[in-house]
């Protein structure tokens, strides 16, 4: 049985990365940039105001003070989008505003706060320096420079930039469509009549809600019978998709019959079967390019099994570099037992005490039980090399949700609940440590 990062090494080596498409800047919020960004000018494209005030020759204002004021004449006016036409002489100033052009001539700016006015006579009543409250042309970006690379994530700053450069539209890679299935006999929809016996098909919902929060498009097969004719039927619908995903029907039952119809519709099987818990009948393959990932039935084994292989491949597939989640050291905060030979990914919480960052199991770790599922901040890695856990032992959590519990405290106020915690530098990702930020623990 392959170990857990074999099997995720064997998946993405055969993900294709997909194609690219050109879409508008606001809807490529969190997606991968196919191409170089470089700036056809400079930002900003003029020297201009840092502040309001009066643009004037700082040889003019050289040595003012309150008890050695200069007096100048204002000759006009540079508000922003307005720039003043003519020229500042020696003696004279303009207004300036936040953003206007320096006029002709000036070459430093005087907040207004440091002097007074009366009519057409301004007085100066510091020195602020030459050059002063001056954003050079080009200051932020000039004019050839690579502002973005390929790989970047679409982010709102970049989005920013991307319009202070005046593109409207930006090459991304392209989304996957993810066909999802469930199986199962037992298995009713929302809309369809429950009785003792029965059970809703939540992992439709739960897979597709995942496949959408890494930004892929879910596709939905429905619910097909423990019967291959009826599997075949609707996987051979999604097979116009970008990948392929089942849930339940791939363990040893008499009904599990999903690997099979998987092999009638040509999958090559690359494996079956991984050594953790939950999770362990994956089976994962190719029909044509295609990924298919028959992922266990049971609720949790589904999810978890998406986190750990379907998450980085549709990642990859949309140009991704970054493919896993981050994860933290924390201590355990009771002893956790586990059977000896598999690696066991055990749902917990994450919180602070003492300065420390603790993990505590979910109460209910059945790989049936969603509300593990529901209650967790992480998975606690619990290797079998690494036995046995005991209360005080120091493990591995890989996080699930980048607001939790990452973004519980405002480092400003009172507001929140639990201490800050901050990311440093890591081993190849994020470890993050309990920081002593002020306010209520
Ligand atoms: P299986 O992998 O088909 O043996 O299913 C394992 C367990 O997961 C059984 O208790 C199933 O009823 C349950 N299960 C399978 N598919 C789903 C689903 N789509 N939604 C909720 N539970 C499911
Ligand atoms: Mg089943």
């Amino acid at each position: 049985m392959l170990e857990i990062g074999q099997a995720q090494e064997k998946v993405l080596e055969d993900i294709p990365v997909l194609g690219t498409e050109r879409i508008h800047i606001l809807e490529a919020l969190g997606r991968v940039l196919a191409h170089d960004v470089k700036a056809k000018r400079d930002v900003p494209a003029g020297d201009n105001s840092a502040m309001d005030g009066y643009a004037c020759r700082h040889g003019d204002v050289a040595g003012a003070s309150a008890t050695n004021p200069v007096k100048l004449k204002l000759i006009g006016e540079a508000a922003a989008g307005k720039p003043f036409a003519g020229r500042v002489g020696s003696g004279e100033a303009t207004w300036i505003m936040t953003g206007g052009l320096i006029p002709a001539g000036a070459d430093t700016v005087v907040m207004v706060e440091d002097t007074t006015r009366e009519g057409d006579e301004v007085t100066i009543l510091t020195d602020p320096g030459k050059s002063r409250h001056i954003r050079p042309r080009g200051e932020d970006v000039t004019e050839n420079e690579t502002v973005l690379s390929k790989g970047d994530i679409v982010r709102a700053p970049e989005i920013g930039m991307l319009a202070t450069l005046g593109h409207a539209y930006v090459h991304v890679y392209q989304r996957p469509l993810v066909a999802i299935l469930s199986t199962g006999d037992e298995l009713v929809d929302l809309d369809e009549p429950f009785s003792e016996g029965k059970v809703v098909c939540s992992n439709s919902y739960s897979l597709a809600a995942q496949v959408m929060e890494c930004g892929a498009i879910p596709l939905s097969l429905g619910i097909a019978s423990d019967d291959e004719a009826d599997q075949r039927a609707r996987i051979s619908e999604g097979l116009r998709a970008d990948a392929i995903l089942t849930s339940g029907g791939v363990s040893v039952g008499k009904y599990d019959l999903v690997k099979d119809t998987l092999s009638q519709l040509g999958m090559r099987v690359k494996f079956w079967k991984v050594a953790m818990k939950p999770g362990k009948p994956l089976v994962f393959g190719t029909i044509g390019n295609k990924p298919v990932f028959g992922l266990p039935g049971n609720p949790t084994s589904a999810m978890i099994s998406f986190e750990q292989f379907v998450r980085p491949a549709l990642l990859k597939m949309m140009g991704h570099v970054n493919l896993f989640r981050p994860f933290i050291e924390a201590t355990l905060a009771d002893d956790a037992p586990k059977e000896p030979n598999r690696l066991h990914l055990v749902r917990c919480q994450v919180f602070e005490k003492d300065g420390r960052l603790m993990a505590r199991r979910t109460a209910n770790q059945s790989s049936g039980a969603l509300r593990s599922m529901v209650l967790a901040d992480g998975l606690m890695i619990l290797a079998p090399e690494d036995a046995p856990f005991t209360a005080g032992k120091t493990v591995q959590v890989q996080l699930l949700h980048t607001n939790s519990p990452l973004s519980p405290h405002s480092p400003f106020s009172e507001l929140g609940t639990r201490k800050g915690l901050h990311l440093v530098p890591g081993m190849g990702g994020a470890l993050i440590a309990a920081a002593e930020h002020p306010g209520k623990g």
